[in-house]
């Protein structure tokens, strides 16, 4: 499968692998990797591995990749073994979202208690 890749993207070169990560699984189209940062015992970043700089860039030709990374975040919480204890998805888009990485993420958290609301 081809998917569009940008050179100067962080996350594009860790899919590429030519900066190195903690893979935790990876399909055709998504990749898993464990945070570099942890904000929780278990803290799994999830990508489609085409690149896809924000939700902002979400559209009907594109979204089933979103459908893919929920997959994904189901089949690795039965994997690691939090899926009946729960487990969080965030998606932080944009300047006030708190987004750093301009290749669209979702960060899988769990392994202990999850205060609400987020900051
Ligand atoms: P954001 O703040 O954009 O929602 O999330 C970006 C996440 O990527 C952060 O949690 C940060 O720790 C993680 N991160 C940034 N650079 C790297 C890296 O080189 N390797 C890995 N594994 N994670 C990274
Ligand atoms: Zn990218």
């Amino acid at each position: 499968m081809t998917y569009y890749s940008d050179e100067n993207c962080l996350f594009c070169k860790i899919i590429k692998g030519d900066i190195p990560s903690t893979k935790v699984y990876e399909t055709e189209t998504v990749y898993a990797f464990r945070d570099i940062e942890p904000q929780a015992p278990q803290h799994i970043i999830i990508i489609p591995k085409e690149h896809i700089s924000s939700t902002n860039e979400i559209n009907e030709e594109n979204s089933a990749l979103i459908g893919d990374v929920y997959a994904a975040a189901a089949t690795i919480a039965r994997i690691e073994g939090f899926a009946d204890n729960g487990y969080r998805i965030v998606n932080n888009c944009g300047m006030d979202g708190g987004q750093t990485v301009g290749h669209i993420h979702f960060h899988l958290l769990a392994g202990r208690y999850l205060q609400w609301p987020p900051g």
